[in-house]
């Protein structure tokens, strides 16, 4: 398998090399150069088996010729082993033909610990085969930092920084980061913003000397190797739902950031999932509602939301979306990227949006809407819903108003993805329903643990010398 980057100007690579690479050297993303297929007896086998070995399945076909099958079955089954339910990705019924998939069994209590884990394991690996050793340098403003740091603790061959907005994140985010005690850890609380944060990585990244000289890389799902093992657990929800045996299609509601797990979902439907159909779920941030109702991809303000993981107005993923709905034409990708950075805005026009009607689409949801939602749910079910999900929820019952009938309304069995668990998000849970979810056993004592992180300043010489003067990698 070779991958070409969305804008064509890149050189292709293999996915050893995508994965240490992360974004293209022309600003592309990387995407396979063809679609593997689930094989039909294959398919029918795959409700039984154990989640682990589904993932190996469908996730050989992206790796093949770099690593050894059975390396690769032994780097998926630890990254599993530590979940905390034994079907990983559980389907929990909420009414009929609807359910949420619980993806925060992992680590740190959110879905990004599924790919995550798995890429920490990947790098080392890689980075041990090649006698190499990288620092992996983030920017978190909280669930991808800790899913991070999670993955990354203690690897032999990774040092991982994460720079965080000092008092801007909240409690459990920051303590979930700063209570891991491994010597390859390091936590930077910066003076300032989220955005200053990234634009410190950024600054890193853009500065030749600096990456080359700490072997600099990121973690953040504009990486393929971040994107991949989501696709799984639309391939395990399928297969549970009877999908592949009845050719029944199924429906997934995904509450959406950065689009990458729902750009899983695509791809998981590419590689045959039945007719699957992808219901992109925003917040008030809504550009992907927006690109997908009339084509207006234009920036808006960011609104912060009790869904935070969700506050934002560019989704670097669209971009492996866009190559497909402008028919793989790399230039044109390239053209309206660039009109993207100069201007803020570009237009999908309806004969590419028509190339993937049917497939997507988009709703908004409002503050109090999602309150509203893990209210009612509560009371209707007793199931508390983190406010994320709840904006999936919200979107998928959108779905089956009468109005979007040629959608196959509530009968079409629905999948809404539980991104988080509702303990990390306590405040917007108790504000909506009145009940403080506690914090799962393991994590009990989280708030008496010790932290451990170092303060700096907001300036690019003194965050470079923090890592110059740490990283086993220079
Ligand atoms: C990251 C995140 C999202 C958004 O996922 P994307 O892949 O960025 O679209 C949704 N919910 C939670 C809880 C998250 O942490």
């Amino acid at each position: 398998m070779r991958y070409v980057s969305t804008r064509g100007e890149a050189a292709e690579l293999e996915f050893e090399d995508v994965l240490l690479e992360g974004l293209a050297r022309d600003g592309g993303l990387y995407v396979p150069d063809a679609w593997p297929t689930l094989g039909e007896a294959r398919r029918r086998e795959l409700a039984t088996r154990p989640y682990a070995r589904v993932a190996a399945e469908v996730m050989w076909p992206f790796l093949s010729g770099n690593l050894e099958r059975a390396t690769f079955e032994g780097i998926v089954d630890a990254a599993y082993a530590g979940f905390r339910h034994e079907a990983v990705a559980p389907l929990v019924q909420l009414a009929p033909n609807l359910w949420v998939m619980e993806l925060f069994h992992g680590p740190t209590l959110a879905f990004k610990d599924v790919a995550m884990q798995v890429l920490g394991r990947l790098f080392d690996h890689v980075l041990a085969a090649r006698g190499d050793r990288m620092t992996i340098v983030g920017a978190t403003s909280g669930d991808t930092g800790s899913a991070a740091i999670e993955a990354f603790r203690d690897r032999e061959n990774c040092d991982i920084f994460i720079l965080h907005p000092r008092g801007r994140t909240s409690d459990v985010q920051r303590k979930q980061m700063t209570t891991v005690n491994a010597a390859n850890v390091h936590n930077v609380a910066i003076e300032g913003t989220f955005d200053d944060c990234q634009d410190l990585v950024k600054a890193m990244f853009n500065d030749a000397a600096f990456r080359d000289g700490v072997r600099m890389s990121g973690v953040n799902s504009i990486n393929w190797a971040r994107v991949m093992p989501q696709s799984v657990y639309y391939v395990t929800a399928a297969a549970q739902l009877g999908c592949f045996t009845d050719r029944r299609p199924v429906r997934f509601s995904v509450p959406t950031g950065n689009f990458g797990d729902v750009y899983a979902g695509y791809i998981a439907a590419r590689m045959g999932v039945p007719a699957s159909r992808l219901v992109v779920a925003s917040n008030r941030n809504d550009i992907l509602t927006r690109v997908l109702r009339d084509g207006d991809h234009s920036r808006g303000e960011v609104h912060a939301t009790v869904s935070p993981s969700m506050d934002i107005q560019s989704s670097s993923n669209f971009e492996r979306l866009l190559l497909d709905m402008e028919a793989g034409d790399t230039a044109k990708v390239a053209r309206l990227m660039k009109q993207w950075k100069q201007t803020g805005a570009f237009t999908v026009d309806a004969t590419a949006r028509a190339r993937l009607a049917g497939r997507f689409t988009g709703h908004r949801v409002d503050e109090e809407k999602t309150l509203d939602t893990i209210r009612s749910v509560y009371a209707d079910t007793g199931y508390l819903l983190d406010p994320h999900t709840a904006v999936g929820h919200a979107a998928a019952l959108a779905e089956a108003a009468p109005e979007h009938a040629e959608f196959g309304g509530i009968a079409l069995p629905t999948v809404v993805l539980a991104t988080a668990h509702p303990a990390k998000f306590p405040d917007a849970v108790e504000k909506a329903c009145g009940v403080r979810p506690p914090l799962p056993g393991f994590l009990a004592d989280l708030y008496e643990r010790e932290e451990r992180f170092d303060t700096l300043e907001n300036e690019l010489s003194v965050v470079q010398a923090y890592i110059r003067e740490r990283t086993r990698a220079a």
